[in-house]
């Protein structure tokens, strides 16, 4: 006798599960203040307007002699140099027939219309200097307003502050920029046989135990993302746990996040734990690795449960949370960006799933593969310097070309 199968549901496609998820992630309210030397990697929360150009005036990209080019008609004349012009001072209206010492920075004298470099000058005997290029005019000038107009918004709400933008936005005064508040973010770790390291020495592990490796890398990828992380450490596999832990988190997290027990065997109480306490949807997502994962609400918190395995529970976080938790810091484009390079390896096995292949670009430009591509195994998230994207239902040979993400691009 056959028993029937329960029904499967079908699975989601990544692009689905990310409109579906970032369709709760509604922006957080609240932003702070912070001093622009902490505000890295922070979203910002309104927009930055110029109060005033940049640079400020006409100024030197050259150290040289600033002139009138109607002056250097004679190239065998030698003009004298009636004012000396640093970086800092201001010079006077430039006189007719000379010239103006001048250093990068300082500013254009009144009437003068270009730089000339100092390499292509003589100083005479009696200090008059002798043109020996003729200049174009306004050449080594730099314009004034030529980097930021005044009034221009060089910044805009919900962009994410990058080393540039903090000196950009010094560039026009700013030490002090409205940001979005951090997220505060619950980190569990699911599973009885998760030891934490430095607390059982490798030689006295006991047969199926294991280390908890998703508890550092997904606190450090929460932290470069700008969360505020309480890190709860390890919730045994029972209900009552899970509840309580739960429970606790809700009150004072935005989101809490777990890793494993998000499948469907008697040993994952995340699922019942979740239901009871809010709602849970679970996703069996048409991605390889990272299939198991769940979004739900616990109280007024968010929740997403990774799934355990540990390249299974960094790819999920990569595509899914980082998108997730940079929408709730209002950034808008958050969808990772891929780009077009060749593979140089063979990938035979084609998968009805959409896979995330560990690879690395060569000196030639193509892309290496790590030859074990299992959900186990984390040397491949480190040796690796970013994913391909590979079809449902594609094999590669070498020279096709892949969309290439690079960690560069989702480790930010
Ligand atoms: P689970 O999703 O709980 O069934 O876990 C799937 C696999 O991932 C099992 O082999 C677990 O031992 C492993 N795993 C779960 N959590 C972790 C963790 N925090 N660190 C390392 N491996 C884990
Ligand atoms: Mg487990």
């Amino acid at each position: 006798m056959t028993t029937a199968r329960p029904a499967t549901k079908p699975l989601k496609s990544l692009d689905d599960a990310l409109t579906e998820l970032l369709g709760h992630a509604v922006a957080l309210t609240g932003t702070e203040r912070v001093s622009s030397f902490d505000a890295d990697g922070r979203v910002l929360a309104q927009d930055l307007v110029s109060g005033l150009q940049v640079p400020p005036q006409d100024n030197s990209s050259m150290d040289g002699y600033a002139v009138r080019c109607a002056d250097l008609a004679d190239p065998a004349k030698a003009l004298p140099v009636s004012q000396r012009i640093p970086a800092g001072a201001s010079g006077r209206a430039l006189a007719a027939m000379t010239v103006a010492r001048i250093f990068t920075g300082a500013p254009i004298p009144p009437g003068a219309d270009a730089v000339v470099m100092q390499e292509d000058c003589e100083v005479q005997a009696d200090g008059s200097v002798r043109i020996n290029v003729a200049p174009k005019p306004g050449q080594w000038i730099r314009r004034a307003g030529e980097d930021v107009l005044r009034g221009a918004v060089v910044l805009s709400k919900g962009e994410r502050l990058t080393p540039a933008s903090l000196g950009l936005a010094a560039s026009i005064g700013m030490n002090k920029l409205a940001v979005a508040r951090r997220p505060r973010v619950a980190l569990f770790s699911t599973g009885d046989e998760l030891v934490m390291p430095g607390d059982v020495p490798p030689e006295q592990m006991k047969p199926g135990a294991i280390y908890n490796s998703n508890r550092f890398f997904l606190k450090a990828l929460l932290t470069r993302l700008g969360c505020e992380v309480t890190d709860r450490g390890i919730v045994p596999d029972r209900l009552d746990a899970t509840l309580a832990a739960l429970q606790a988190a809700a009150q004072s997290h935005d989101l809490i996040l777990t890793s494993g027990g998000v499948s469907v065997g008697e040993e994952d109480h995340i699922k019942p734990a979740v239901q009871s306490l809010g709602s849970l949807d679970l996703w069996q997502i048409a991605i390889k690795p990272g299939k198991p994962f769940a979004y739900g609400r616990v109280a007024n918190a968010h929740f997403i449960g990774l799934p355990g395995n540990p390249v299974s529970s960094f790819v999920t976080f990569l595509l899914l949370v980082r998108p997730f938790l940079l929408r709730l810091q209002g950034v808008a484009d958050v969808a990772p960006k891929s780009i077009a390079v060749d593979a140089h390896f063979t990938w035979a096995r084609a998968d009805k799933r959409r896979e995330f292949l560990r690879v690395k670009r060569n000196a030639t430009g193509g892309l290496d593969l790590f030859a074990n591509q299992s959900s186990g195994v984390l040397t491949s998230a480190v040796w690796g310097d970013g994913l391909v994207d590979n079809p449902s239902g594609c094999s590669i040979a070498p020279g096709d070309r892949v969309r290439f993400i690079s960690f560069s691009e989702l480790l930010a």
